[in-house]
């Protein structure tokens, strides 16, 4: 038996995805740029893709620029925004402590060409609040950026006020809608989104490829120098097979997006109340206002990192923090910003079902869960100073 809970890790591909892509590798594997008809086919392919997904978050076609995923669309919007700033004298940036390491590692960097940032509170529901984000807009701001849903607590953003904020200040805005492409739905004209940043490899398409969306008259700075593909704002030949299997799982994704959340939902809701049962635990993040298919808990007097390895023991893959951190000791950003200190941010397990989890391998997960959280007590000296009233509990 195998349960694979870490969809927010990666996910597994979709039949659409692969048979969408088998033909661009053996038939049009033509390069888009070349002017024969075999050339020609792929760049058909490569603008159908475009037009696809475009359609799927209320853009126009040339808004749609491709990438090799999220962590490129971050480090272009950014970087692209922090130049247009400069240009203005602008260089302020707002954002949030709990961003993905590509958006928090690209401000540290700006930081030290000059920029300043400031880090909104998330509180301990793991949500910012627009009167805050309001308050911290200066005269000099020239971006925020702020992700759409977390990827380790799935906290969802209150994205439409943030984007009505920043278009009254006229202030640029970004979100890395990695977690929300394809689970959530997305309008970027109705929700004021100048950029925002996807990856197919979140919902089910192929790894290195996802894509930026960049509002009409927004000029973007490239990364990569080189020929003129994508407009002249990403150099390499187009990745169109990648490209062609991120379209169709965005398609299937957002076609299916209903019916897979409602069900997600309910499924992670047994989940938490399930969990919940375990003593000195406690759900991370607000317990609604969370991706369908996400589950973070903290355990008292456990390591994370010793649950998860006889959690995979029992066929089950789950995840304690983000797999970037993870190989790291350091206890997960996302949790010391939501307020968990150091010592019950280690003890932390991160579920996230994907479309077809059954009643039935949840119950399996929380029977698992429940047994390995008891029997790594069992011998924690932590625990035991807890019990004992050496130390006091926090959950
Ligand atoms: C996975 C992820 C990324 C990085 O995307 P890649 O395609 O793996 O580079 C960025 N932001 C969030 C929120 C993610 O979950």
């Amino acid at each position: 038996m195998r349960i694979y809970a870490d969809n927010a890790a990666t996910t597994k591909m979709c039949r659409a995805a692969i048979d969408a892509m088998i033909p661009c590798m053996e038939e049009q594997y033509g390069n888009p740029s070349s002017l024969y008809v075999l050339g020609q086919e792929a760049r058909e392919l490569l603008e159908q893709a475009r037009a696809d997904v475009a359609s799927a978050i209320g853009a126009q076609p040339r808004e749609i620029l491709f990438t090799s995923g999220g962590s490129e669309a971050d480090n272009q919007a950014i970087r692209s925004a922090a130049a247009l700033g400069k240009k203005s004298g602008k260089m302020h940036i707002i954002s949030t402590a709990f961003e993905h390491h590509a958006v928090l590692h690209t401000l540290k960097k700006l930081q030290k060409e000059g920029y300043s940032v400031t880090l909104l509170d998330v509180h301990e529901d793991g949500l910012v609040r627009v009167e805050e984000l309001e308050a911290a807009i200066r005269e000099d701001t020239c971006l925020v950026t702020i992700m759409y849903a977390n990827n380790e607590i799935g906290t969802i953003q209150p994205i439409s006020e943030i984007g009505a904020v920043c278009k009254k200040h006229g202030v640029l805005f970004h979100t890395d809608a990695v977690q929300a492409v394809g689970h959530l739905p997305i309008d970027v004209k109705k929700q004021n989104i100048d950029m925002l940043s996807s990856s197919a490899h979140k919902f089910h398409g192929p790894k290195g490829v996802g894509f930026l969306y960049v509002r009409k008259g927004i000029r973007l700075t490239n990364l990569i120098e080189g020929g003129a593909q994508e407009r002249g704002l990403r150099a390499g030949t187009e990745n169109v097979a990648g490209i062609v299997g991120l379209a169709a799982a965005l398609k299937e994704a957002v076609a299916n997006m209903d019916k897979n959340a409602a069900h997600m939902q309910q499924q992670r809701d047994r989940l938490i109340a399930g969990l919940q049962e375990i003593p000195h635990s406690a759900l991370n993040g607000d317990a609604t206002n969370r991706l369908p298919g996400n589950v973070n808990f903290c355990f008292e007097g456990i390591e994370g990192e010793s649950l998860l390895l006889l959690l995979d023991d029992r066929g089950i893959c789950a995840s304690s923090g983000s797999a970037c951190t993870s190989g790291s000791l350091d206890p997960s950003h996302v949790l010391l910003a939501i307020g968990r200190v150091h010592d019950v941010a280690h003890g932390s397990l991160r579920l996230s079902i994907g479309e077809d989890i059954t009643p039935e391998e949840v119950d399996y997960i929380i029977q698992n869960v429940k047994e390995v959280v008891a029997y790594l007590r069992g011998f924690s000296p932590v625990w035991r100073d807890l019990m004992s009233g050496k130390a006091k509990f926090i959950l």
